[in-house]
């Protein structure tokens, strides 16, 4: 199932991808997308990232959607 871009998604990412120690470690907020990776693709810091955690298991729209697999900004 693809992901909407919408406010609300990007609200709830903003929740969870703004509180990974992946997203602060890697200052993906500096990066392009800076949010919603499981619907717009990986972050263009996203290669060589350090990988020290992801919360999209956790987030709502991991489960609205079913997505499978994490570290959404790497892939
Ligand atoms: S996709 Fe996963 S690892 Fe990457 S910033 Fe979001 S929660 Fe963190
Ligand atoms: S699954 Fe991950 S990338 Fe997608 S909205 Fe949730 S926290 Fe963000």
């Amino acid at each position: 199932m693809k992901v909407d871009e919408s406010v609300a998604n990007l609200d709830i990412c903003g929740r969870f991808c703004g509180s990974c120690p992946t997203y602060r470690e890697n200052s993906l907020n500096n990066g392009k997308p800076r949010l919603l990776f499981c619907a717009k693709g990986n972050s263009d810091k996203g290669k060589g990232e350090k990988m020290v955690g992801c919360n999209c298991p956790g987030c709502g729209v991991h489960k609205r959607y079913k997505l499978t697999g994490d570290y959404f900004c790497t892939k």
